[in-house]
């Protein structure tokens, strides 16, 4: 029986680990740290900018198992991986998930791993966030791009808003930290983004505002719903004192703390602000592809080596390792009418 088929239980790792490290840098420098993993393309939601409505999911045998998932987490927490984020589609569709968090959760404990987290749409919080927060989880990012519940249950095709707000609420009752992460959308939230920002702080959650990237094909154009948060910026401006705050995550946000709530706001602005020199992340979808860049078509199957090598991470090793050489310098997304996506595979694909 594998260990993932055991029931729910505090375990240890399946796969046993020295703890050497053998750390990865690209040819532009950039030393990678921090590993996102989409485990699962699934979703219980249907978000107008991020798939289309009747969305083709992955035939089972494509997908990672969760042996194979852990395989390929310590190889790159071995190689130098500092921080993982398990995402997806929700990532919390994927049964078994917890036995893999826990799993995982014993390199927080070695000291190899300083963070372990999660991207999540909320709905299923109120079973999870207990157990993710007793298998060492501190903070987790929750999407939310509205609090109106029949606007939620337009974006989301159908989402049902207090189940994701009920979750937020068991998460900080579980004593984990949560971030709001909303997608500024020109038509459906621009105007609501400072009542969500009052909301956010006033829960004693920071936010980040996300721009629209173009991955994927959706249902409709989104070109429409683009707002640079350039402009969103300044709306909020209006109403806040904004200051910057020095960057210190090496990540693609820009913080700013909000002088009248004490909180933070983060901007990721990959079309209008690139933020490609300072990336130290890769991303790993649920079938074994890495990408070394969230806006470029270039992939790795790692599902393949590792399938064809049960028992040697050596040429695992190497796949990885010449992955990481071709990271791209940079993406180039581009939106416009007519452009299309800048990349053909989705977010929920890719791990967002
Ligand atoms: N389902 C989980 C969730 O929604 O948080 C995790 C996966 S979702 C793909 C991760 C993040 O990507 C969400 O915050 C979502 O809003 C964002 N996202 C999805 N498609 C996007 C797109 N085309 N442009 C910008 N952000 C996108
Ligand atoms: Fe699902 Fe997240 Fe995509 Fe929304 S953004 S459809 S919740 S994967």
């Amino acid at each position: 029986m594998s260990p993932y088929d055991a029931p729910l239980a505090p375990t240890s790792p399946v796969i046993p680990r020295t703890a050497k490290r053998d750390p990865m840098v690209d040819t532009f420098g950039r030393s990678i740290r921090y590993l996102r993993v989409s485990v699962t393309d699934r979703c219980d939601l249907r978000c107008l900018y991020c798939m289309p409505e009747m969305m083709t999911f992955l035939p089972k045998a494509e997908v990672l198992s969760l042996e194979e998932l852990e395989r390929l987490s310590t190889l790159f927490v071995e190689m130098g991986v500092e921080k993982l984020r398990l995402t997806g589609g929700e990532p919390l569709m994927r049964r078994g998930l917890m036995q893999l968090v826990q799993h995982l959760s014993a390199f927080l404990k070695d000291g190899r791993l300083k963070e372990l987290t999660l991207t999540t749409n909320g709905t299923r919080l109120t079973e999870f966030a207990q157990p993710l927060a007793q298998a060492g989880i501190k903070r987790i990012n929750v999407s939310l791009d509205t609090l109106d519940p029949d606007k939620f249950r337009r974006i989301t095709r159908n989402g049902d808003i207090k189940r994701v707000l009920a979750g937020i609420a068991a998460a900080q009752a579980a004593g984990l930290q949560v971030k709001i992460n909303t997608v500024a959308l020109a038509q459906d939230n621009r105007a609501e983004i400072p009542a969500i920002l009052a909301w956010a702080h006033g829960q004693g959650c920071d936010m980040t505002l996300i721009e629209t990237m173009p991955m994927g094909e959706i249902d409709e154009d989104r070109t429409d719903q683009f707002v640079s948060l350039a402009v969103v910026r300044d709306d909020l401006a209006s109403i806040w004192t904004l200051t910057d705050l020095p960057d210190q995550t090496g990540g693609p946000a820009r913080y700013v703390r909000v002088e009248e709530t004490g909180r933070k706001l983060g901007f990721i602005t990959p079309l209008s602000h690139n933020f490609c020199d300072s990336c130290n992340r890769v991303r790993l979808t649920c079938t074994g592809t890495l990408h070394t860049c969230l806006g470029q078509d270039d992939d790795t199957d790692l599902r393949g080596v590792l399938r064809a090598n049960p028992d040697d991470d050596g040429p695992v090793r190497e796949a990885i390792r010449g992955a990481i050489v071709g990271k791209p310098k940079g993406h180039d997304f581009r939106i416009g009418k007519g452009e299309g996506p800048a990349v053909s595979r989705h977010m929920s694909t890719t791990g967002g």
